[in-house]
């Protein structure tokens, strides 16, 4: 049952200043045009402020502070040390005002304030601290040359980086290139989701108080075709850096080799499969982790274990267990700390995933939820949805739906499963569950995947790469990997007499 707002954050969320303005030059400012689009709270439809509609003129500015901050070595050129200090003294101001950027992004994006509490701004802070650290700790090379040569290979940074970034996890999305690019000694030019700019909109701020200096790190809200596209087409943009919809890396791509051929990373959609075999040992804590896989985050993850895979022997049995999770997580007020379930980003894609139901409906058996819930708050709340007997070919299982509607398919032992779940466009991640080591070896060599998961799921650490195999992406973001996409690689030869 939906339980009262805790009224502490209810109360805090009405004491919030917040600002709506791009941060360029190390200034908040509008966009040239004045233009603004309205911010709503998928929580309850409330009107939270008005954000910088910015575009070309916007990008075109912002492009030119950051190049200019380049070119003078105000960051790119001081000591690594001196990079640490200031990204470590980020993640401290990041951890000193995680209440005020949990209450942002739960208002903003709708996920529960427990989650934003306990997952996002911490994982945001650690990943500043992490690249910080690493930054004073990485060596270039020497290559094996002839005695009067000396070989330098160096990583250079790239120099203005584009950043375009998702609303499922706002400040972490954009922590996982802003912090390698920014260690690298990189300016930046990062524009947020229209649905979920806030976050991103505070980070600039206490970037600046940490001692960025101006024009490294420029914030430049908008809609994607607008500010987006002047991004990813600019001529004075070295790399455009994306994490969101396969589609719109598609044009991403374009961008790039219509303009400046820009270097490119794209982390983009999945639709992975989260097989259970017969020999599986501990269904219970395989049963948790799918349904989990597919709710947590109202399924808005880009690695959901959206396809569940059950070998037929323990079908029966993981699905009872499957379906008291999910009746055990029905959805509630984002604002009420013991709430798991929160409010689906906004309008336009509640009726998406609720179309995709409606679909699923015809291709496959519903067995719980589709429906909407919460109504009477004006506010975006989709029920924990499970569809049986679906056909791999269905819409509902090729299609990322993005929200918490979990497909099961059924299956005869390994080789029909690993056969079912590379059947997709995408290849972000997988997971299996079994006791037996030869088989769940076979498996993990087996899953075309970045990430592959063996008796557990969404296991997440800085220290791992991620991204993904096929339509799910181009690079790698986090671990010490991610500097490869921000920086250049240079072989210098030096001629001794
Ligand atoms: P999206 O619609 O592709 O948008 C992502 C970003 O691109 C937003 O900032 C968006 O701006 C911008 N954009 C839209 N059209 C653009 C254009 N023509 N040119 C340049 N930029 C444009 O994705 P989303 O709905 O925000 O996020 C969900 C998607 O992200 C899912 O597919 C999910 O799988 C993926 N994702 C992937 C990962 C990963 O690591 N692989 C992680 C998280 C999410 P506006 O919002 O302002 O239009
Ligand atoms: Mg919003």
């Amino acid at each position: 049952m939906n339980k009262p707002a805790n009224p502490n954050w209810a109360a805090r969320a009405q004491q919030l200043n917040i600002q709506g303005k791009s941060f360029i030059n190390g200034q908040y400012v509008s966009a040239a045009s004045e233009k603004t689009f309205d911010c709503i709270s998928p929580i309850d439809g409330r009107h939270l402020t008005q954000v910088a509609a910015c575009d070309q003129m916007d990008v075109d500015r912002a492009a030119a502070a950051a190049r200019a901050a380049f070119n003078d070595g105000r960051w790119s050129r001081v000591h690594p040390s001196k990079r640490k200090a200031v990204l470590l003294h980020l993640a401290d101001l990041i951890e000193k005002n995680a209440d005020e950027l949990a209450l942002l992004e739960t208002l903003d994006m709708g996920k529960p304030i427990r989650d934003s509490l306990s997952i996002d701004i911490p994982a945001t802070a650690r990943c500043f601290r992490w690249y910080a650290e690493a930054v004073d700790k990485l060596y270039d090379e020497v290559a094996p040359t002839a005695h009067n040569v000396l070989a330098t290979i160096t990583r250079e940074p790239l120099g203005v980086c584009g950043v375009i970034v998702p609303w499922n996890f706002p400040l972490i999305m954009a922590a996982w290139k802003l912090a390698p690019a920014l260690a690298a000694g990189n300016s930046i030019v990062l524009k947020p989701a229209e649905q979920s700019s806030l976050t991103a909109i505070r980070l600039a701020a206490l970037a600046a108080e940490a001692g960025l200096p101006d024009g490294v790190l420029n914030v430049v809200t908008g809609l994607g075709h607008e500010a987006g596209q002047a991004i990813g087409l600019h001529r004075d943009i070295d790399g455009v850096f994306f994490t969101g919809s396969t589609a719109v890396g598609k044009y991403i791509l374009q961008y790039a080799a219509q303009s400046n051929m820009k270097k490119v990373g794209l982390e983009c959609g999945g639709k992975s499969a989260h097989i259970i075999l017969d020999d599986c040992g501990d269904l219970d804590a395989a049963a948790e982790a799918a349904a989990f896989g597919i709710f947590f985050n109202q399924g808005e993850m880009c690695s959901a274990g959206s396809r569940l895979i059950l070998d037929a022997p323990i079908r029966d049995a993981v699905m009872e267990k499957i379906l008291h999770f999910a009746k055990g997580m029905q959805p509630g007020d984002p604002l009420d700390p013991t709430t798991r379930l929160g409010a689906m980003v906004d309008k336009t894609h509640t009726e998406r995933v609720m179309d995709y139901i409606a679909n699923g409906k015809q291709e496959a058996e519903l067995l719980i939820g589709g429906r909407q819930a919460r109504l009477e708050t004006g506010g975006c709340y989709i029920e924990p949805t499970v569809f049986d007997k679906v056909s791999n070919k269905a819409r509902i299982a090729q299609e990322e739906i993005f929200g918490p509607v979990l497909a099961v398919i059924t299956v005869n032992g390994v080789d029909e499963a690993i056969q079912i779940a590379n059947e997709s466009i995408y290849g972000l991640a997988a997971g299996v569950w079994s006791d037996n080591v030869n088989t769940l070896y076979k498996a993990t060599r087996a899953l075309k995947a970045g990430v592959v998961y063996a008796n557990c799921y969404d296991a997440d650490d800085i220290t791992t790469p991620f991204g993904g195999y096929k339509q799910s992406g181009i690079g790698r973001d986090k671990s010490l990997h991610a500097f490869d996409k921000y920086t250049e690689l240079k072989t210098t030869w030096l001629k001794l007499r």
